[in-house]
């Protein structure tokens, strides 16, 4: 199940700070790979071992003034039903304003649990002015200064104990999930998969709320389709709203093995896809790309291979990814993407044999062997794939510390080269023998 935390309040207080800070997403690497511009507002973060998305809502607010306020309501409204808990950042240095307690007004009504956060608690001589906050009536205030990062462990210690254990449920079949941007054609595709046919469709009881499985069972695929889109909300909040949407999403794929990113062939890959393609690969999930309307695109026998290199750059480092051009409306390509993504979910659950492991990797290893440093030689023995829902091997050598990250790429790909894991993130290791 998704573990989301929302961080909610009014501007200025810290939101982004404490996000930056939990997430650590000033790392810039990545970014410059793919030349995008990233509004990262979620992000996937780990405290003792419990991982969770975080979010910040202030990214989601644009517009004037007076948009504002009725923007961070719903924001509030839409926080409390959708995620597992609420951070309400306030001030210190300011104290309580209007729209402090308004939101409190809010968040006092649910049944989530919310923590209220004392921010720029820099010094402690500022503690005992954060008792102001009490009179929220929303219990324990959290002094935290999210500049320094005082504070934050205690609060992340709360945080996470509400967390659900990750469920093994459904384990046999499995679960698949179509995200994107609004109107690229999600719920096209799974009406022409489940369409009319009731019979292949088996609506299962989610065990939350949150999402409707459908038991594709057809043509030689069986699987969990999990779709979140048919539900209703159920407040009164605006479904277009960006932050609801990225909510569901990130719920969705969170709760698959394999997420089905689908774009509009006239837009391409846009920033925000290469974030929900970030999150699912931080979260190992399979992926398959698929690039649909492709109907509508004028194109001669170069155009599908400019499109792919385009979205590679993008999606740069990991690009072994495949990449489907469907067309929806014209029935053209709609099982190929059931039959990739069953490829991407064998390619994420295999084992490969460690005997066949080591016949091909020692070998390689010791043609282009790591590059010794400070005049020691790196020696690795031994490779092993571990037990886990998805590909991570462990290389075993005399000084792990030793090998850097062009190496670690190299052997990737080499794996990949090897052994198929298109559509797959997979995890290296290197440890001490
Ligand atoms: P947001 O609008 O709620 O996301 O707020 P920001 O994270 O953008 O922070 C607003 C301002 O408060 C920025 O100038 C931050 O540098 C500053 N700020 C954030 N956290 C702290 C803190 O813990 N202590 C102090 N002194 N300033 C902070
Ligand atoms: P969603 O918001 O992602 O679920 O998108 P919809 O499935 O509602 O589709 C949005 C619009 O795009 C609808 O008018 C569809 O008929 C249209 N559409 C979907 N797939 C295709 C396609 O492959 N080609 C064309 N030309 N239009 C499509």
């Amino acid at each position: 199940m998704a573990n989301i935390v929302a961080i909610v309040g009014r501007p200025n207080v810290g939101k982004s700070t404490l996000f930056n800070r939990l997430t650590e997403s000033r790392k810039a690497i990545v970014d410059d790979f793919s030349g995008v511009t990233r509004d990262r507002h979620y992000e996937t973060a780990e405290w003792i071992g419990k991982k969770f998305t975080v979010i910040d809502t202030g990214g989601f607010v644009h517009g004037s003034d007076d948009v504002f306020e009725e923007a961070i309501r719903d924001q509030v409204y839409i926080a409390i039903e959708e995620a597992s808990v609420v951070i309400f950042m306030v001030d210190v240095t300011t104290g309580i304003t209007d729209l402090d307690d308004e939101i409190a007004d809010i968040l006092r009504r649910s049944s989530k649990p919310v923590y209220v956060v004392a921010n720029k608690v820099d010094h402690a001589k500022l503690h005992h002015e954060s008792a102001e906050f009490y009179a929220f009536g929303l219990g324990e205030v959290f002094n935290i200064s999210s500049a320094t990062g005082s504070g934050t462990g205690e609060l992340l210690d709360a945080v996470v104990s509400h967390f659900e254990e990750e469920q093994e449920e459904d384990e046999a079949l499995p679960k698949y999930t179509i995200v994107g941007r609004p109107n690229v054609g999600k719920s096209s595709l799974t009406n022409a998969l489940i369409g009319k046919d009731r019979n292949i469709v088996t609506p299962m009881a989610g065990t939350t709320r949150d999402s409707i499985r459908i038991h594709y069972n057809q043509y030689g695929h069986n699987f969990l389709l999990i779709d979140t889109a048919g539900l209703r909300r159920k407040s009164k909040v605006n479904e277009d709203i960006e932050f609801y949407s990225v909510m569901r999403t990130i719920k969705a794929l969170e709760d698959s093995d394999v997420t089905i990113l689908m774009l509009d062939a006239q837009d391409g890959l846009e920033a925000q896809d290469v974030n929900i393609f970030n999150l699912a690969e931080k979260n190992r999930k399979g992926i398959v790309i698929v690039v649909n309307k492709w109907d509508l695109i004028e194109k001669d026998n170069k155009t599908m291979k400019a499109f792919e290199d385009r979205i590679r750059e993008k999606i740069a480092p990991f690009t072994d990814v495949p990449i489907i051009f469907t067309s929806v409306t014209e029935k053209q390509r709609v099982l190929k993407v059931l039959e990739v993504a069953d490829k991407v979910y064998a390619n994420k659950t295999k084992k490969i044999p460690t005997s066949k492991l080591n016949e091909v990797m020692l070998d390689i290893i010791e043609s282009y062997p790591p590059p010794s440093l400070k005049g020691k030689y790196i020696k690795i023995k031994y490779v092993t794939q571990l037990p886990g829902r998805t590909p991570m091997f462990a290389f075993f050598c005399n000084l792990p510390q030793y090998i850097k990250d062009p190496y670690k790429r190299f052997i990737e790909n080499k794996l990949r080269e090897h052994f198929d894991f298109t559509g797959v993130p997979i995890q290296i290791y290197f440890r001490q023998k």
